[in-house]
């Protein structure tokens, strides 16, 4: 068997002088390559002293650390299955996800340690560590004893590294299982695509519970050989001051609209930048237009979900456009089809469906509902809808089950949506739909004033005769609501499900 292990991939791209930096922490301390690989060696050693065999999940509901990303390599490099944990997640949340992936073993924040040792022994966790947010704690402890070489275990492309839990806002949270192969075909992939090398300095601050930050980030610097600005958090004043040493930013649209509203923002700040990054919700146009004024960069938004990388990005040296996220990767085929699999027109919005290597393998433990996400010729269903245009550009109009239908006809809300933002007064908005006796489904706007807005309010009538003019009268809202914010998840995308909740009691 070849070894696919993912971290003997990024090992091979380390620099070869090791003491070259590889995280920089907010104190301006580093961790050289050197530091990783012995750290990871330890902790890799820590869990085959435990017991734990190639194959077992470890848990993981912790702060971002070095330590915490250390952890993780350890997983690979030791064969276990890396499982990160948001570290909001609540008992019944923590009870649910050990009872359902069973790990040998559970780090969590020594704040947790009781109900910890509690949901670990009800669902027969055998160990339970801690690690707390000066990366200190009880699995440091333990492995500070291990030696720091260790022999990679050697995996299969199939083999699993990861499964991230979606964060699913209906029914169960599903375990997404993501394999050596799938994670390595995306590094590859998207360290080239950016361009990434050896002098990059990432500025990292997204969290390394999800996607985004663990692989996106992380694995670009990992496999270019470069360094990052690893903070524990976004925080504005932090970036403002920290822009000026970095080359790559990666952030959800909300860091993006925090940055603009800032006025010490501008191309001073980003002098020695060469690329912004985002993704894992839209961009607004607003933010896009504005950034590009203040600081003379193009925003290059790519899209992507757990179940599989990322699957498209604008390009690097094309253009990069305002509401697209751009051409399928290199390895990813992308297709958008209609109801019954059959391709749509250009510009016509249908389902988006994706397969390539960086593809997972299946939900953990769902056998059916894996079956049921993928086509008969193993396309996965993304749950996305979009659209293609003329040039290739792709264009999300969001969730299918997001999707209006009211009368019989479909609304996508993203149409509606862009048009009220760009009104004046109006800070951002979501359409949603809501049960409607007549209709099946209401159109209605959630709609978020600006705190600045000089001016006239928009009211909602207002709102709803300049839609009239602008659009078919199905898709018009039957009703306007203002609140004064969004509820969003910890990636910035705006929860849908719980406005509908919310304005059903209303
Ligand atoms: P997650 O698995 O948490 O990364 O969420 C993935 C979902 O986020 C995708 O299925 C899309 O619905 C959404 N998403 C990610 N990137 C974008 C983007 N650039 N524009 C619009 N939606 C996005």
């Amino acid at each position: 068997m070849s070894d696919e292990n993912l971290y003997a991939l990024l090992q091979s791209q380390f620099p070869r002088d090791r003491r070259r930096p590889c995280l920089i922490l907010p104190d301006g301390r580093a961790w050289s390559y050197h530091d990783v690989e012995r750290a990871s060696g330890r902790i890799a050693n820590l869990l085959v002293a435990l017991g734990l065999s190639p194959g077992d999940r470890v848990a993981v509901q912790v702060e971002k650390t070095p330590e915490a990303l250390v952890l993780y390599l350890a997983c690979l490099r030791a064969g276990m299955v890396f499982l990160p944990l948001n570290p909001a997640y609540q008992r019944h949340e923590l009870a649910y996800f050990l009872a359902d992936a069973r790990p040998g073993l559970f780090v969590c924040r020594p704040q947790l340690l009781a109900l910890a040792d509690e949901l670990a022994a009800s669902a027969g966790v055998a160990h339970v560590l801690v690690l707390d947010d000066l990366g200190r704690g009880s699995l440091i402890d333990a492995a500070a004893a291990q030696r720091d070489s260790f022999a990679g275990v050697a995996r299969a492309g199939d083999d699993l590294a990861c499964i991230l839990y979606t964060s699913g806002t209906t029914g169960r949270s599903k375990g997404a299982m993501l394999s050596h192969r799938n994670l390595a075909a995306n590094a590859r992939v998207l360290c080239a695509y950016w361009h990434f090398g050896p002098d990059d300095v990432l500025l990292h601050m997204l969290p390394i519970f999800h996607v985004h930050g663990l692989f996106v980030a992380s694995h670009c610097v990992l496999m270019s050989g470069s360094a990052m600005l690893f903070e524990p958090k976004f925080d504005v004043g932090r970036a403002l001051l920290l822009l000026p040493k970095a080359t790559v930013f990666m952030g959800v649209p909300t860091y993006y609209a925090r940055l603009i509203k800032e006025p010490g923002f501008g191309r001073d700040c980003c002098a020695a930048m060469r690329l912004f990054v985002c993704g894992s919700a839209p961009l607004l146009k607003e933010t896009f237009d504005e950034f590009r004024a203040r600081t003379g960069h193009t925003i290059l938004e790519r899209y992507g979900m757990t179940e599989g990388g990322m699957f498209a990005s604008n390009p690097y040296d094309g253009e990069r456009r305002s509401g697209s996220v751009g051409f399928p990767l290199p390895g990813t085929e992308l297709r958008i089809v209609d109801d019954e699999g059959r391709p749509v027109a250009i510009e016509a919005v249908g389902r988006i469906e994706v397969r390539g290597e960086n593809v997972f393998v299946g939900y953990w433990r769902m056998p059916e509902k894996t079956a049921e996400e993928f086509t008969s010729d193993q396309w996965f269903k993304t749950g996305d809808l979009g659209s293609r245009d003329h040039e290739g550009y792709i264009s999300i109009a969001g969730r299918s089950k997001d999707l209006i239908i009211t009368g019989g006809l479909n609304v996508y809300p993203k149409e509606i949506e862009e048009i009220i933002d760009a009104m004046p007064g109006v800070a951002e908005s979501a359409v949603i739909g809501l049960p409607d006796p007549d209709y099946g489904e209401a159109v209605t706007a959630v709609v978020v004033r600006r705190q600045d807005a000089q001016g006239e309010r928009p009211s909602a009538a207002g709102i709803i005769g300049e839609l009239k003019v602008r659009l078919a009268n199905f898709k018009v809202p039957k009703r306007v609501v203002f609140a004064t914010g969004l509820p969003r998840n910890a990636m910035g995308k705006v929860q849908k499900n719980l406005l509908r909740q919310r304005y059903l009691e209303t």
